[in-house]
Order: structure tokens, then C-alpha cells, then sequence
């Protein structure tokens, strides 16, 4: 089994170091990850000036550019082999619900998936990166789990890690994404030349959903596994907007 391991929050990371040690049980790994923090760069791929690649030793390059472009690059370039699956992570922070939409992480994943390549994203809900280590046995576990099973077509998996230790785990509970808002978490101030700036990031948030949303989940003290998938059609609503009679 060839494993790609990729993040948003750069090779030098701890959740990096932690999900390549899991994958190291399970098969070959070839870590690509970007060289500095390219968390909620969302999908976005660089397109617009050169990617620089520097090989760290065999089975690590760094790349000057987003998850995106991680992905793209070792496929396309830079492992000499298709890898088998993509596992993405494990992130510094949660994405839950909304967030899937801005994270890298997550994108990472989306990426391989897109590439037909089965993909799991991994992402910690607490607030210390130095807790994430503990729960490599678990990650192993849980990785070998779902490498065994026919990986779903056109599918990946956002894995949640709730903030507890890993021996106080619940169990898993397989999720949907739940709603998220943040409140003051946009920022307007004055530089120190007196120059007005906007910061966005930090403030308070709140979370609502059905019963079985990921956030609850983890603040259940569950791990949260939502399987995903790419096709945003609104399948529901495809009659009612035909009968908008939208020709001229
Ligand atoms: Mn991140």
C-alpha cells in the first residue's frame, strides 16, 4: 500500500508527524506537504507564479504552495507510483460542519478524490498540537479500518478527533456535517501608522444541527467520521428552479 500524507498546517507540524507515523504501520508513505502554515486556503491552487519542490530526504518534499497544489504535484510529478490513498491532516483544530468549506485540510482531500484516489482528512478539536501524539495507535487503527473496506467512489472521509484523551473515547459515530456562525470574529482597528486594517479570525462561534452532526459528536466525546462527497447540486430543488421559467 502506497500512502501520500499531506496537511495545511506545513511539514514541521506535529499532526503531520503523528499521521505518518500511523500510516508507517499500514504501508509505504511519501509525505508532500506545504513549507509553511497553509490553513483555510480552501481549495485554491497556484497558478499564477512557479512552485518550488525541496526534497528533505526520499519520501519528503516540501512544496512553496497550498495543500492543493501538494496533491497535484505528487501525483502528477513527483512519486514515482500512483499512491494507493491520501490522508490528509492531522490538522491543528477542528473542521466540523461549515469549516470543511475553508479548509485546506479537507481540500487536500478533496483533491485526491477528485484524482480517483480514496482520501481521508483528519483534523484535531482541541486546542494543543502536543496532545495530538498520544493518539497515533488510535489513528492506526481506525486508518487500517477503512483502508480495508472498498473505499467508496467519489467519496472522502472527514475524520474529527474530539478534545479529550484518547483512552476517555466514546467510540465513533459515522456524522453529517453540522452549521456553523462566528460572532465578532472580524475584526476593524487601527494600524500603528494609524492606517485602518480588518483582521478576520478568533471571536466566538456557535454550532446547530440534527442529532447526528459532527459537532455534537465530538463535544460528546465521540471520534466523527462524515463521509463526503463533491457534487454540491441541490438534487431537491433541480424541478422547482425548471419552473422558474428562467428562458427569455
Ligand atoms: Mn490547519
Amino acid at each position: 500500500m502506497r500512502i501520500l500524507v499531506t496537511n495545511d498546517d506545513g511539514y514541521l507540524a506535529q499532526g503531520i508527524h503523528t499521521l505518518a507515523g500511523a500510516a508507517r504501520e499500514l504501508g509505504d508513505v511519501h509525505v508532500v506537504a506545504p513549507d509553511r502554515e497553509q490553513s483555510a486556503t480552501s481549495h485554491s491552487l497556484t497558478m499564477h507564479y512557479p512552485l518550488r519542490v525541496r526534497r528533505i530526504t526520499d519520501d519528503l518534499h516540501v512544496v512553496d504552495g497550498t495543500p492543493t497544489d501538494c496533491v497535484v504535484l505528487a501525483v502528477g510529478q513527483l512519486l514515482e507510483e500512483r499512491p494507493d490513498f491520501v490522508i490528509s491532516g492531522v490538522n491543528h483544530g477542528s473542521n466540523l460542519g461549515d469549516d470543511v468549506l475553508y479548509s485546506g485540510t479537507v481540500a487536500a482531500a478533496m483533491e485526491a478524490t477528485m484524482l480517483g484516489i480514496p482520501a481521508v482528512a483528519v483534523s484535531y478539536t482541541g486546542r494543543d498540537p502536543d496532545e495530538i501524539e498520544a493518539w497515533q495507535p488510535v489513528l492506526t487503527n481506525l486508518l487500517r479500518k477503512m483502508l480495508r473496506r472498498d473505499f467508496p467512489p467519489e467519496t472522502l472521509l472527514n475524520v474529527n478527533l474530539p478534545a479529550v484523551a484518547p483512552g476517555k473515547v466514546e467510540g465513533i459515530r459515522v456524522t453529517t456535517l453540522g452549521r456553523r456562525a462566528y460572532i465578532g470574529s472580524l475584526t476593524r482597528a487601527l494600524d500603528p501608522s494609524g492606517r485602518e486594517y480588518f483582521w478576520i479570525g478568533g471571536g466566538e462561534s456557535k454550532w446547530w444541527g440534527g442529532p447526528n452532526v459532527d459537532f455534537r459528536a465530538v463535544h460528546s466525546g465521540f471520534v466523527s467520521v462524515t463521509p463526503l462527497h463533491l457534487d454540491l447540486t441541490n438534487y431537491r430543488l433541480l424541478e422547482k428552479i425548471g419552473e422558474w421559467d428562467l428562458n427569455p
